[in-house]
Formats: C-alpha cells, sequence, structure tokens
C-alpha cells in the first residue's frame, strides 16, 4: 500500500499522520515541539516517531512526506523564512533538513496553506475546484484554492486572510497593523471584546464564572455564556459574526470561491456565529457571488493540515514524475 507522512509543526506540537493514497489517515501520532531545539533534532525525533507509527501498519510503501509549519516558507526552495511559533529555525532549509531524516521526498507549505490544501482534496471542498479556507484560531490564517491550485503569490506569501483590514483604525492584531479581521475574531479579539462588555457591566452569567467561578475568559466559555443567553457573550458572538461574515463577504467577491470552509478551535461554534455571517454576506456580497458560494464548517478538522500536506507531497512527487 502506498503511504505519505503528513506533518504539522505546531508551537506546542507536531502532528504526525500515516495517509493513504486516496488521503485517508492510517495512523495518527504527535511529539512535544520543544521551541529551542535545531530542526535537525526535531527531525531527527519526528523520524523515529514516523517509524513507529509505519511499523503499526503492515504492507506500507512510504512515497513522500508533506510538511506544514507556520510562518513564511518558500516551497519551491524549501526555505523557511520567519516563524512566529520557532525562532530557532528561522531561515533554515527545512525541505532539505526534513529529506535527510525522513529518506523519501519531501515537500514543506505553510501551515494554512495545507489545511487548505486539505479540505479541497479530501474534505468539505471535495468535488470543488475553488475554495476559500480560513482558520479560527489564537491567529486567522487562510488557504485559497483556485482553478484546482493554491493561491502562492510571487513568494507563496498570498492569502493572509486573517490580515485583511476591516478598520483602517481597529484594534491592534499580533501583525502589528490595526483593525484585521483576526483582530477582532481571532482568539484574543473575541476576549479582548467580551473583557470590555464586562467592564461596562453587562453580563450576569459570564461575569459570574469570570470573577467568582474563577474560569479563565476564553472564546469557549464566551461561546457557551451565549448558549445560556448572557448579554455580553450574546453581543461578542453578534459582532465577531457580523464582523466575520464582513470579511468573507470580501473574499466572495474577491475569489468567487464555490466553498468557504471555516476550520479551526473557534469554529466549532459555527452554529452561533452563522446567521451574524449568512446575514453580513448576503448584505455586502455581491448577490450571485453569494448565492454560488456556500460557506462550511471543515470536515476533517484537526487532521485537514495533515492530510493536506500528505495529499501535497503526493501531487508534487506525481507532477514531477509527469516532467
Ligand atoms: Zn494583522
Amino acid at each position: 500500500m502506498k503511504v505519505y507522512i503528513g506533518i504539522d509543526i505546531g508551537g506546542t506540537n507536531v502532528k504526525l499522520a500515516v495517509v493513504g493514497d486516496t488521503g485517508r489517515i492510517r495512523a495518527r501520532g504527535a511529539i512535544d515541539t520543544q521551541p529551542d531545539e535545531t530542526p535537525q533534532k526535531t527531525f531527527r525525533r519526528i523520524r523515529l516517531a514516523c517509524d513507529s507509527l509505519l511499523k503499526s501498519l503492515t504492507n506500507t510503501d512510504l512515497v513522500a512526506a508533506g510538511v506544514g509549519c507556520a510562518g513564511l516558507i518558500d516551497p519551491v526552495r524549501g526555505y523557511l523564512l520567519l516563524s512566529p511559533n520557532l525562532p530557532v529555525w528561522e531561515k533554515s532549509p527545512i525541505e532539505r533538513i526534513a529529506r535527510r531524516a525522513l529518506g523519501v521526498y519531501t515537500f514543506v507549505d505553510n501551515d494554512a496553506n495545507c489545511a487548505a490544501y486539505g479540505e479541497y482534496r479530501v474534505g468539505a471542498g471535495r468535488g470543488v475546484k475553488n475554495l476559500v479556507f480560513i482558520t479560527l484560531g489564537t491567529g486567522v490564517g487562510g488557504g485559497v484554492v483556485i482553478d484546482g491550485r493554491l493561491l502562492r503569490g510571487v513568494a507563496n506569501y498570498a492569502a493572509e486572510l486573517g490580515h485583511t483590514t476591516i478598520n483602517f483604525d481597529g484594534p491592534k492584531c499580533h501583525c502589528g497593523n490595526r483593525g484585521c479581521l483576526e483582530a477582532y475574531v481571532g482568539s484574543y479579539g473575541l476576549v479582548r471584546s467580551a473583557r470590555s462588555r464586562l467592564r461596562q457591566g453587562k453580563g450576569r452569567v459570564l461575569r459570574r464564572w469570570v470573577t467568582e467561578d474563577k474560569k479563565p475568559l476564553t472564546p469557549w466559555l464566551i461561546f457557551e455564556a451565549a448558549r445560556k443567553g448572557d448579554a455580553a457573550a450574546t453581543a461578542v458572538v453578534k459582532e465577531a459574526g457580523g464582523l466575520l461574515g464582513i470579511g468573507l463577504a470580501s473574499f466572495i467577491n474577491i475569489f468567487n470561491p464555490e466553498r468557504v470552509v471555516l476550520g479551526g478551535g473557534i469554529s466549532s461554534s459555527f452554529d452561533l456565529l452563522e446567521p451574524h455571517v449568512e446575514k453580513a454576506i448576503s448584505r455586502s456580497a455581491f448577490g450571485e457571488s453569494a448565492r454560488l458560494a456556500v460557506v462550511t464548517r471543515s470536515v476533517l478538522g484537526n487532521d485537514a493540515s495533515v492530510a493536506g500536506a500528505a495529499m501535497l507531497a503526493k501531487d508534487a512527487i506525481e507532477a514531477r514524475k509527469r516532467g
């Protein structure tokens, strides 16, 4: 059985998967990320973890490996230029290091591109050619597939959808700009918005949980409070959903996708955001483009990036064989 390894290097752990020819996950694993470790050492540990995953399966023929990593990555030269999670890895030839450790053809790309490609090939975008993927977590990442190919730009820095400015004098974003979509709908944007509403004396349920029960104020807690009808949490969800919808409306007008796929931890509460998202899209996007764009949750969830990394490696090696 031909198999591919999918690897997602995150800030706290490295996710691994053995992926079959059709994109099905055959085995999963994870190891800790050690931020001070060199990429050479980390890939040696990844190799050991992959070996034991492969040993758990029978009759495998490892063809290639795909690696996703947060940051600015040049997939042609295989370079990691800039990484917020792993400063030690910056300016390293990550593709060469990975290939030497793993002993097979290796393809590297940005983690959000990998997740977008995973949804496109084997997830919520299966069967369509044009897809916008946006991942809602601490950061807000994105990937865009147009006519069956990832949109890359001159240096593969395209599709930073979370850093679309939606309010030029809005709150500070982690990227340094003001009023990015991420500054409103990323984890810290939601928490900031809830905190300011609590300061104004709103939100009985959320206030009790945070002050009396000493629960940390997280997006999850905000969504739970909204489900209980808490006024502050409901207002946060309404605002975030509306602003997310405004961002998505722009992406719909720009890219004319058939699918808009939402991934990341916050997307698990998409049912609460959805009415506000849909309202903003129908108000702001061109009607016909909005009609063609189905907004949906990720199908692959946490598997999107490893499945996508593996499929990128598979498609790259096959394209190379075809010449
Ligand atoms: Zn930003």
